[in-house]
C-alpha cells in the first residue's frame, strides 16, 4: 500500500474519495478509490467485489483500466488502483462548455461516440479486447459523469458501479440511475438490456452537441412522458443533418429497432474515426 504516494482528492464517489496517487518505484500517476468498508452494508460490499470483478476483464483503451486492488484490514480500508484519466469526467467538461458559451465541434462529438461505441461493443459482446472472450456485461449507468477523458481527450468509459454480469436472462432486472438517461423499456417494463445502454449513450451525445440532456421535464413523470415520445429538438445549424440522424437511431423508442453496437460501428463516419478502412 505504500508502494502509492497520496496526492490530492480529485472525486469523491458514493463508496469513498477517489485520489491521485504516484507509483513510489516510477513515478507514475494512477486514480485510487479509497472505500472504508466499515460503513457498507453486506449488500454493497457484495456490489463492490462484483465491481471490482467485472472492471478486471475489461482490457480496453477506451475503458478506464483497473489495475490492482488492496486490502487494508487494520484500517477497513479498500483501495482500488485505476487507470489516471486527466481530464476528469465529461460532466465536468459539459459544464465548463456551457460556462464559457463552447461548444464541441462536430469532430470531437463523431470521435468521442466512435471511441465510445467501441468500449460499448467491447462491453455487450467482449471477445476483441486482450482481457479475451467474457459474458456480456451491461454498464447500466452512461452518463456524462461516468465518460472520462484522458490526457490526449479519448474517452474512456468508467464507473462499472452499477452494471452486473448478465446472467443469461435477457432482462436483468432492478436498476437505479439518473432519470434523464433512463430508457423508455425501463421506464414501461423496469428492464434493462443492452439497447438501453445505447439509448444512454446516445443521450450523452445529443448533450455533447446542445450541453443539455435530450429529455428534461419538471416532474419526474413529466420527464418519463418525454422520454417514452422519444421526440428530440432538431440541432443547431453547427451539427450535420448525419449525426442528428445517427442519435435518432440510437434513440429509437423501440428498443427491438434500435440498432446495436455492431450495426453502428458499420457506420462510415465512426469507421472513419476509429480509422477502420486503412
Ligand atoms: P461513483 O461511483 O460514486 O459515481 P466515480 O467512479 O464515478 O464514483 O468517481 C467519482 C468522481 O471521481 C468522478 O466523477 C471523477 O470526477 C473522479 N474520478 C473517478 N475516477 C477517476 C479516474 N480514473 N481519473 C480521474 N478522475 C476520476
Ligand atoms: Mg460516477
Amino acid at each position: 500500500m505504500d508502494l502509492y504516494e497520496p496526492l490530492n482528492v480529485i472525486g469523491s464517489g458514493s463508496f469513498g474519495v477517489i485520489r491521485k496517487v504516484r507509483r513510489k518505484s516510477d513515478g507514475k500517476i494512477f486514480a485510487r478509490k479509497e472505500i472504508d468498508y466499515r460503513k457498507m452494508s453486506e449488500r454493497e460490499r457484495k456490489q463492490l467485489v462484483a465491481e471490482v470483478n467485472i472492471l478486471r476483464e475489461l482490457r480496453h483503451p477506451y475503458i478506464v483500466r483497473y489495475f490492482e486492488r488492496h486490502i487494508d484490514r487494520e484500517n477497513s480500508m479498500i483501495y482500488i488502483i485505476m487507470e489516471y484519466c486527466e481530464g476528469g469526467d465529461l460532466a465536468a467538461v459539459v459544464r465548463k462548455a456551457k460556462k464559457l458559451g463552447k461548444r464541441f465541434s462536430e469532430d470531437q462529438i463523431w470521435n468521442l461516440l466512435a471511441q465510445l461505441l467501441l468500449a460499448l461493443h467491447e462491453c455487450h459482446h467482449g471477445a476483441s479486447g486482450k482481457s479475451g472472450p467474457h459474458p456480456p456485461i451491461l454498464h447500466r449507468d452512461i452518463k456524462p459523469d461516468n465518460v472520462f477523458l484522458d490526457s490526449q481527450n479519448n474517452a474512456k468509459l468508467g464507473d462499472f458501479g452499477l452494471s452486473r454480469l448478465m446472467d443469461g436472462s435477457d432482462f436483468a432486472r432492478t436498476y437505479v440511475g439518473t432519470p434523464f438517461y433512463m430508457s423508455p423499456e425501463l421506464i414501461s417494463e423496469s428492464a434493462y438490456n443492452a439497447k438501453s445502454d445505447i439509448w444512454a449513450l446516445g443521450c450523452v451525445v445529443y448533450e455533447l452537441c446542445t450541453l443539455e440532456p435530450p429529455f428534461q421535464g419538471k416532474t419526474q413523470s413529466q420527464l418519463a412522458a418525454r422520454i417514452q415520445r422519444g421526440v428530440i429538438e432538431p440541432l443547431s445549424r453547427d451539427y450535420s443533418r448525419e449525426l442528428f440522424q445517427f442519435m435518432r437511431e440510437m434513440l429509437r423508442v423501440k428498443h427491438e429497432r434500435r440498432p446495436c453496437t455492431t450495426i453502428l460501428l458499420e457506420h462510415p463516419r465512426i469507421r472513419q474515426c476509429l480509422h477502420l478502412d486503412q
